[in-house]
């Protein structure tokens, strides 16, 4: 399934910047193409994207606007290819629009027609200005620095900073390293990407002095930027930290994820990606045209497929390496040498194993609040992430670590399913044992897909129920579950398998994805195949348009999606009382409140949204009426969900705010203990505390009596909840150091 498309928009570029991999490298099919993409080629583009989401149930795909340089087709021809990605897309699933940019011609009438069609903007900048101009020219010489300064300052505006989507840089040793990535912070990008620049065997990177000057570079900006807390994501290091643990990959430039990206040219030509242009002139091109193929024929030839192969795809020499899980090769177009094609090790390789040797462990060794912990071995939080979770909210990375000792525990309790599935004869022993096999082997090949699936929170919800003594009945139907989770794995990486699904309640279950409603009559089990081409039960391939089929849809919130998740089984297991199906109506007020309220948020408590950002995957809607509360003791619910009442029933931010800090607080337990488990009520006290403070965040800067007034009350309780919590000599050594954490915040609003 093809999820990301680059459309090529406008041809050539105000600049002419002398590292370009358009005009300067290899492939010149620039020459051949038309200067823009015309109206007739937009609208077969935005076709074949829309059929090929309906086909696959997709719930989101992303469009890059891309060049040379898009914004020269203008404001008027800008709204035209806006206006038919919406009209075709919008409908069929949510559409990610993103478009980059060198950032020259940016003006406040294109911020208000990316505002208008929610268009999120990436800028290149290379640095400082002694940096930028080292490549980023106009032909005429000039340095294009004061432009790109000019176009971030507008997106730093309050009104458009929500378009802004971050900064790329392109790597170049000659530059001071620390003066870039200050220069890059300056800018308060909401992401960086630190880009090697485009280089093969035959045309390999300047190595003046040898060595591993790459690594070096990139290994002084991961030094200052770890001891500054990770302010900021950095793409490269968060892909290698996430592909080290198990998790995705982020980008095709690390990792071992498949590439499900497209790139389409503004002749309508379907293109592998971009940087192939490196290798030879035509590297990228298929031959195939939006006007004449579906996006199925494109994907499934043997260029594009290769992108998705994993460890089977790579050559000898990676897939015997010590750190290919976190490298995966580097990028595709950096293994090609002439003879032996992309069949090499990155022409990085050097600095890409010497860097991973420095990032990954560099995160293991992070010091540990040490005193009473009671963590899983493998996570652990820096002093400084702890500090930020107890002040509030929590820096990304800290709410990240926490997503991943989540994500540990979830394969922990799924491992106890595992070694406990009974050996009986019946449909459902069997389904849950093909599912064990089959997720075994999708965990051995492509271990990010695993990794999604048990990310989702309501698996931790479906392993912990199965494990609650005494086992009933019933449970050989929960355990059988396993297969649904399999198979929805196995979807996610695009691998074949066929095996048989437990039918609960007339339906068949696939975690994350959705529900294939069959009726009553349909029996215990059904036998399922599953391949990148989709699903096919009863031997019929379920598509978006199949009535049957209701896929787990996401919504807009803020500048990002989190699933909506009225149809997971378990997905009320945890002291909720979850809403059925959404329709009409009810799902649109819910699409249109999440994302005011995520609005709201990066607004009015950006630090609060950004942890948000990290942590939450999923939104488990709920009945009316007042939760049943959060169980002492046992499995909490996990960090990436939050259950929330129905719009109107309330401010949703403020529910929004509550269930996370509660999320996050349960996580955090689970690494260190904080309170003394008897008696309970500090334990109480301080999930209440910890709640009210984000929610008197948010009152704090809500103009009005009202809200001044919630928010006296809420900080007089927090402080009398502190004082109770240190009185009660219930806090552990990492309680009390928690719990100075929020008198210090609740301390800095003295004066308001
Ligand atoms: S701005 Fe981008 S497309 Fe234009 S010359 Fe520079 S690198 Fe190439
Ligand atoms: S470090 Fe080198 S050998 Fe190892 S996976 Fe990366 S490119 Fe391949």
């Amino acid at each position: 399934m093809v999820t990301e498309y680059v459309l090529k928009i406008h041809n050539r570029c105000d600049l002419a910047c002398d590292h370009c991999y358009v005009y300067e490298h290899a492939d010149q099919s620039w020459r051949r193409k038309p200067r823009a993409i015309g109206g007739a080629t937009v609208r077969w583009a935005a076709r074949r994207i829309a059929e090929h989401a309906a086909a696959h149930g997709l719930g989101e795909i992303r469009v890059v606007l891309h060049g040379g340089e898009p914004l020269l087709l203008g404001a008027a021809g800008l709204r035209e290819v806006l206006a038919v990605l919406r009209s075709r897309v919008d409908p069929v699933c949510r559409l990610d629009l993103r478009l980059h940019t060198n950032g020259v011609l940016l003006d406040e009438t294109l911020c208000a027609l990316f505002d208008e069609y929610a268009v999120r903007v990436g800028v290149s900048l290379d640095g400082d200005r002694a940096a930028n101009d080292r490549h980023r020219r106009f032909a005429d010489g000039r340095s294009s620095h004061p432009h790109v300064r000019r176009a971030l300052e507008l997106l730093r505006r309050p009104e458009y900073r929500h378009l802004y989507a971050g900064l790329l840089c392109t790597v170049d040793p000659a530059n001071d390293p620390i003066a870039v990535y200050e220069a890059l912070l300056a800018e308060s990008p909401p992401s960086l990407d630190l880009l090697l620049p485009h280089a093969t065997w035959d045309h390999p990177p300047p190595r003046p002095d040898g060595g591993t000057p790459y690594a070096d570079w990139l290994g002084r900006v991961h030094a200052r930027w770890t001891s500054d807390g990770r302010p900021v994501a950095i793409r490269l290091f968060d892909s290698m930290l996430s592909a080290a643990s198990g998790g995705p990959s982020l980008g095709e430039s690390v990792g071992l994820d498949p590439v499900n990206l497209l790139v389409i040219e503004t002749d309508g030509g379907w293109e592998q990606a971009d940087s192939l242009k490196t290798a030879f002139d035509g590297a990228p091109e298929t031959g195939l045209n939006v006007r004449t193929h579906a996006v199925d024929a494109v994907a499934a030839l043997p260029g594009p497929a290769a992108r998705r192969g994993g460890l089977a795809a790579l050559c000898e020499t990676c897939r015997s390496c010590e750190v290919v899980r976190v490298c995966g090769g580097g990028l595709y177009a950096h293994r090609y040498r002439t003879g032996s094609g992309f069949s090499n090790p990155s022409v990085y390789c050097p600095d890409l194993k010497a860097l991973a040797g420095l990032v990954v462990p560099a995160a293991k060794a992070a010091p540990t609040p040490d005193a009473g912990s009671t963590g899983t071995a493998a996570h652990t939080l820096s002093p400084a992430a702890f500090d930020s979770l107890a002040r509030g909210p929590g820096d990304p990375a800290a709410v990240a670590a926490l997503a991943q000792a989540g994500l540990s525990l979830t394969r922990a309790l799924v491992a106890r399913v595992a070694s406990g599935l009974p050996d009986g004869a019946g449909e459902l022993e069997q389904a849950a044992r093909e599912g064990l096999a089959l997720l075994s082997r999708v965990d051995l090949e492509r271990p990010a897909a695993v990794a999604e699936v048990l990310a989702h929170p309501c698996t931790a919800v479906w392993a912990s129920r199965c494990l609650r003594p005494p086992r009933a009945a019933c449970a050989t139907l929960d355990l059988a579950h396993l297969a649904g989770i399999a198979a929805s794995a196995a979807l996610h990486a695009g691998m074949e398998a066929e095996l048989p699904l437990p039918v609960r309640d007339g339906s068949l279950h696939l975690p994350a994805l959705g529900v294939l409603r069959l009726g009553r009559q349909a029996g215990r089990t059904i036998r399922v195949s599953v391949s990148s081409r989709g699903l096919y039960a009863a031997g019929r391939r379920v598509t978006g348009q199949d009535p049957r089929w209701l896929p787990v849809r996401s919504a807009r919130f803020g500048d990002r999606t989190v699933l909506v998740d009225d149809l997971d089984a378990f997905r009320g297991r945890s002291g909720w009382r979850p809403a059925g199906r959404l329709t009409g109506s009810r799902w649109e007020g819910w699409r249109t409140c999440l994302d005011g309220a995520g609005k709201r948020l990066e607004q009015d408590a950006p630090a609060y949204a950004r942890a948000l950002g990290a942590g939450l995957r999923a939104v488990v809607p709920l009945r009316p009426g007042p939760p049943r509360g959060h169980r002492a003791g046992g499995l909490r619910h996990p960090l990436g969900a939050v259950g929330l009442p129905p719009p109107g029933s309330g401010d949703l931010e403020v529910a929004l705010l509550r269930e996370f800090q509660i999320a996050k607080l349960d996580a955090l337990t689970t690494l260190h203990g904080l309170v003394e488990v008897t008696p309970q009520a500090p334990g109480r006290i301080l999930r209440e505390a910890y709640a009210r403070l984000a929610q008197a965040e948010l009152w704090r800067v809500t103009p009005g009596a009202d809200a001044r007034d919630r928010f006296g009350r809420l900080s007089a309780r927090i402080h009398e909840a502190i004082d109770v919590l240190t009185a009660s000599g219930s806090l552990t050594p990492h309680g009390v150091r928690f719990v100075a954490g929020m008198r210090a915040t609740v301390g800095a609003w003295a004066g308001d």
